[in-house]
C-alpha cells in the first residue's frame, strides 16, 4: 500500500483514535489500520459504558464539558469534587498499590484537560445518572468517582471517534490485520506487513 504517511496507528479502539487525532494535531499524516471490517469498528470500546474517569473540581467544573442538555438535572445533583490526589488513592486501592506512581500522577493530573481535548474533537460527555448515581431526598447524588460518560456509551464513542478522524483527515483502513512491523537490516522500522500487502512510513 504505497501512501505517505508519517505514523501508523493499528487498531482503532479509543486508544488508537486518540493516538491518531494527538498525531494529526501534531502535523503528522496518518493512518489507523484496523482488522475488523467496518460494522464491527470499536473495538473492545464499542462495548464499554463509555465511562471516564476524571479529576474534577464538582458541577461547576464540569458545566462546559458536558452537553447542555445534560444540565437540566443539575439543581438536584449532588457531585463532590474529585480531586487528583482522590483519583491517586483510588488508584493505589484497586491495584492494591501497584500502580506506577509517576504515570499515575500523570494519568490523574491530566485528565481533566484531556476531557476538554475530547470534547473539542467532537465526543460529547453526560453524567452518568443510572450508573453511577442513586436518589437521597430528590436528589441524584452520585458515588465511586466516575460521574461523566459518552453519550451513547461505547457505541456512541466510536460514532463519535470516526466522524471526528472523518473531519480531521486521519484516513482508516478496515479489513486490514497488521501481522508485524516491517523492519530494514539495521532494525529500522519503516512500515508494517498486513495480511494483503504492508504500509509503508
Ligand atoms: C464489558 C466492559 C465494559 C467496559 N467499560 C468501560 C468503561 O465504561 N470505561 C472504560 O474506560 N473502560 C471500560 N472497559 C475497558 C475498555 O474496554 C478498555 O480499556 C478499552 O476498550 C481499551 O481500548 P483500546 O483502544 O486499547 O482497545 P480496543 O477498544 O479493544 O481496540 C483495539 C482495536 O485494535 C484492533 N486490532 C487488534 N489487533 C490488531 C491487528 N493486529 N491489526 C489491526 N487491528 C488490530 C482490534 O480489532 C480493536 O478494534 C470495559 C471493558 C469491558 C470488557
Amino acid at each position: 500500500m504505497a501512501a505517505p504517511f508519517d505514523v501508523i496507528v493499528v487498531g482503532g479502539g479509543n486508544a488508537g483514535f486518540c493516538a491518531a487525532q494527538s498525531a494529526r494535531q501534531a502535523g503528522a499524516r496518518v493512518l489507523v489500520l484496523e482488522k475488523a471490517p467496518r460494522q464491527w469498528a470499536g473495538g473492545n470500546s464499542y462495548f464499554t459504558a463509555g465511562a471516564m474517569r476524571t479529576s474534577h473540581g464538582g458541577l461547576a467544573d464540569l458545566k462546559n464539558l458536558l452537553e447542555p442538555t445534560a444540565q437540566d438535572r443539575f439543581p438536584l445533583t449532588d457531585l463532590a469534587p474529585y480531586t487528583d490526589d482522590d483519583f491517586l488513592d483510588d488508584m493505589v486501592r484497586v491495584t492494591r498499590g501497584r500502580t506506577d506512581a509517576d504515570l499515575a500522577r500523570i494519568l490523574a493530573g491530566e485528565s481533566r484537560a484531556t476531557m476538554d481535548w475530547l470534547r473539542d474533537l467532537g465526543l460529547r460527555f453526560e453524567l452518568m445518572y443510572r450508573r453511577q448515581a442513586y436518589e437521597v431526598d430528590g436528589h441524584h447524588r452520585f458515588w465511586g468517582g466516575l460521574a461523566v460518560g459518552v453519550v451513547g456509551g461505547g457505541k456512541g464513542m466510536i460514532e463519535q471517534h470516526l466522524a471526528a478522524v472523518e473531519r480531521t483527515g486521519v484516513h482508516v483502513r478496515f479489513d486490514a490485520p497488521v501481522t508485524r512491523l516491517a523492519t530494514a537490516s539495521d532494525g529500522t522500522v519503516h512500515g508494517v506487513v498486513l495480511a494483503d500487502g504492508d504500509a509503508q512510513l
